[in-house]
């Protein structure tokens, strides 16, 4: 029988989680690691979203890892080029190339029981491994909506973060499905080249000023000289941020100051009541992400610029309907209409103690343990797991939180010379009930509308009611008590035990 290749831990991604993990797995003495990628280079997120106008929109000396700054980040809020540089860069520094290999999608993740590890079948081969890592990301894989005659359009059609750059918009008229984070970004991006530009709306966003501007030289050397500077900058925009979430979490009532700020740049941005109206959302502010834009409501002004306030129904032919009876003839049509975020489709393809998969233990809705792991699935850690978004904060944050807790999660393998790991059902369940227990006060849960934070049952499974710092706390060490001990069959401690606590 041909021998698999066996690791001490299989990651799958090379997003900031994916890359992240590898270099603390270096720093942890781990070099018995893969990195899976399914794409031929790295970034994730910030190499498939590369659409007109793409930037993160937390400023980017916090939207960076703690451990490698960049003093050279161009603007407060770099543009996704940047981003992804920065990410290549990471992964040539911190030694992690040998450890990738690309086009390897992992197409099967299975728990094998007896030998106590997984077994993976990617793209390029299979192999085992003791401890997976799924980095896969909450916004990877594109989401389209099923629109009735769709197939039949005889133009351009293709979701913002898989753009064709290929096919030129100039003197197009283009439909921009959704109005969501990233269309408020391409929307200002392509308006002024396009021949008409129909913006399909279902639910406005709040949109607040973006605080953006280049970074100078001086503050570029001072960073670059004095790395203390970068820490300070670094620590305040953290700070900023934890004190804002005691309105999202616990006092949505204090979101409304904010939303005086909102409206008035509504009313800066737009003249025409009318259109003013239509892009003035009813619920909470803060209840669906809050987005940052100084060009998006100029760009709905414009005049080659039309708003339709319904969501899209039908194609027919060339021709978009919407809801409200709207028809508009269009030559491309640009979805930005989201992810797959509680349905992730990696959940159809790791399979778990009896083979149960993911998808199958989460039909009632995604639940981990501090985000990271799920009884049933051993030595399986996720990185942005369940609860672990931000509505306001940087999303690294959370993973080096999360990858804290992958260091201790096999610390504690190593010390008590366990095989795996397996979360205890009634520690996911304590957890998450006091997840939801939180949420239920949320800015997100009663601002009156309806996101892609909730799941199809209308709970809330993606993002984290708290700080940051709360989290990291959190995170920092695993609780012995939350786990059963799987000994292996044969291996390390030659105990044939099945399971047992773990020695604190
Ligand atoms: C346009 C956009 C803007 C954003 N801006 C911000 C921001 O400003 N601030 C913020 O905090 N967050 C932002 N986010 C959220 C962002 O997703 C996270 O901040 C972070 O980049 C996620 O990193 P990740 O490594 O977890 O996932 P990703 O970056 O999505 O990486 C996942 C990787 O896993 C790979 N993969 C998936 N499935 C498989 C498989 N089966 N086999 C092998 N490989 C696989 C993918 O190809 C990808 O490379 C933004 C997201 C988007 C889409």
């Amino acid at each position: 029988m041909a021998t698999r290749e066996h690791f001490r831990v299989a990651v799958i991604g090379t997003g900031f989680g994916g890359l992240g993990a590898g270099v603390r797995l270096r720093r942890e003495g781990v070099t018995d690691f893969v990195i899976l990628e399914r794409a031929d280079s790295v970034g994730g997120t910030w190499r498939d979203n590369s659409y007109p106008g793409c930037a993160c929109d937390v400023p980017s000396h916090l939207y960076s890892f703690s451990f490698a700054p960049n003093p050279d980040w161009p603007r407060a809020f770099s543009g996704q080029p940047h981003i992804r540089a920065y990410l290549e860069r990471v992964t040539d520094i911190f030694g992690l190339r040998p450890h990738i290999r690309f086009n390897s999608e992992v197409e099967e993740a299975r728990w094998d029981e007896e030998a106590r590890h997984w077994r993976l079948r990617t793209a390029r081969g299979e192999l085992t491994a003791d401890v997976v890592v799924s980095a896969t990301g909450p916004l990877s894989d594109p989401r389209i909506p099923d629109i009735k005659g769709l197939e039949t359009f005889p133009g351009k059609v293709f979701h913002s973060s898989r753009w064709d750059h290929d096919y030129d918009l100039e003197g197009k008229r283009v439909a921009m499905v959704g109005t969501g984070a990233s269309a408020i970004q391409i929307v200002p991006a392509i308006q002024p080249r396009v021949d008409r530009l129909t913006v399909v709306q279902r639910t406005p966003p709040w949109v607040m000023p973006r605080m953006d501007r280049g970074i100078n030289a001086a503050e570029k050397w001072l960073h670059a000289k004095v790395p203390a500077s970068h820490k300070a900058r670094r620590g305040l925009l953290w700070l900023i941020r934890e004190f804002q979430v005691g309105a999202f979490v616990r006092r949505p009532q204090l979101m409304k100051a904010t939303e005086q700020i909102a409206r008035a740049h509504i009313r800066r941005g737009i003249k025409d009541p009318a259109l003013r109206a239509k892009v003035t959302p009813d619920y909470t502010i803060g209840c669906k992400r809050i987005l940052l834009s100084n060009d998006y409501y100029p760009a709905l002004a414009a005049p080659n610029t039309e708003v339709v306030d319904a969501g899209l129904t039908e194609v027919r032919g060339s021709t978009i309907v919407t809801a409200d009876g709207t028809e508009r003839e269009v030559d491309a049509i640009v979805f930005g209409t989201g992810f797959h975020v509680t349905d992730m489709p990696i959940g159809d393809r790791i399979h778990g103690v009896g083979g149960r998969t993911l998808a199958e233990h989460w039909k009632d809705g995604m639940a981990a343990l501090r985000g990271s792991t799920i009884d049933g699935f051993p030595n399986l850690v996720m990185i942005i797991g369940p609860n672990t978004g931000l509505g306001n904060s940087s999303m690294i944050l959370m993973i080096e939180s999360s990858l804290n807790y992958l260091a201790d999660y096999l610390a504690t393998l190593e010390r008590t010379g366990a095989a795996a790991l397996n979360a205890r059902p009634e520690a996911v369940r304590s957890w998450n009930a006091e997840l939801q227990r939180r949420m239920e006060r949320t800015v997100w849960n009663t601002g009156g509308c309806v996101s892609w934070y909730l799941d199809a049952s209308g709970r809330n499974t993606t993002l984290w009611p708290g700080t940051t710092a709360e989290f990291r706390r959190a995170t920092q060490r695993l609780k012995p008590q939350e786990y059963e001990v799987l000994r292996g069959r044969t291996e390390r401690t030659g105990s044939s035990e099945a399971s047992a606590e773990v020695a604190a």
